[in-house]
């Protein structure tokens, strides 16, 4: 199977927007990738945005963002505190957020909720991000629940040991509210990443996936495939 890269030069800006419904969604479908690109391109910059994190769970969002961003370069975190679960009814606020997104930003790569997520708030945001960005690479990360959504996803990013557990270790140190939940333990993160690592044939045994809706295979005409 042959890689896809990303084809910039390492010492190049690369911009990438992440977009999360709640305090730990982002650091849940895609922190693994995010740590992997801060160590691969220094000049990284992250725009992270949450949508519906208010109190404690803002607080506890806005160190885990710094925490997981530490070694990027530039870096804009916002919360926004749109009541979890009511998203839809909100649309029209949460939708001039993405208006303002798209004046403001030309993001290389954005990292959004996945289509067919079955969290009515994570699906809006998935909507909102294809209405907005019309000429841009998105990858949609998933998040795992007892609703029992996951899918097929057809595109991955091998993590390796240390990235792995510094994805966990982070997760469990900065969300305190969520450790009553039955389901944010260590061994569902791991075990996500290692079903995944076997779809991809990861060579380091685990990877995060997504759903990669479309790819330009060698976007400039005179380059080679
Ligand atoms: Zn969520």
């Amino acid at each position: 199977m042959l890689g896809v890269d990303l084809k910039i030069d390492p010492n190049a800006p690369l911009r990438v927007l992440c977009l999360g419904a709640h305090s730990d969604d982002i650091e849940i479908g895609c922190g693994g990738t995010l740590l992997k690109l801060s160590a691969r391109y220094p000049r990284l910059a992250v725009d992270w945005i949450v949508f519906g994190a208010s109190g404690a769970r803002g607080d506890e969002a806005r160190a885990s963002a710094q925490d997981f961003l530490r070694a990027v370069e530039s870096k804009a975190i916002r919360v926004y505190d749109f009541r979890d679960g009511f998203f839809p009814y909100a649309g029209a606020q949460i939708k001039d957020h993405f208006e303002e997104l798209k004046r403001a930003s030309a993001p290389d790569l954005i990292l959004t909720h996945y289509r067919n997520d079955l969290h009515q708030d994570h699906r809006l945001l998935c909507e909102l991000t294809w209405n907005t960005f019309r000429d841009h690479l998105i990858l949609e990360y998933e998040i795992p629940k007892y609703d029992g959504d996951l899918g097929a996803p057809n595109f991955f990013v091998p993590l390796d040991e240390p990235t792995i557990q510094q994805k966990i270790k982070l997760l469990l140190e900065h969300f305190g509210t969520q450790r009553s939940k039955d389901w944010f333990t260590a061994d569902t993160f791991r075990a996500l990443l290692r079903l995944r690592g076997v779809e991809a044939r990861a060579p380091t045994q685990f990877a995060e996936a997504f759903y990669a809706r479309k790819i330009i295979f060698s976007r400039n005409p005179d380059s080679t495939l």
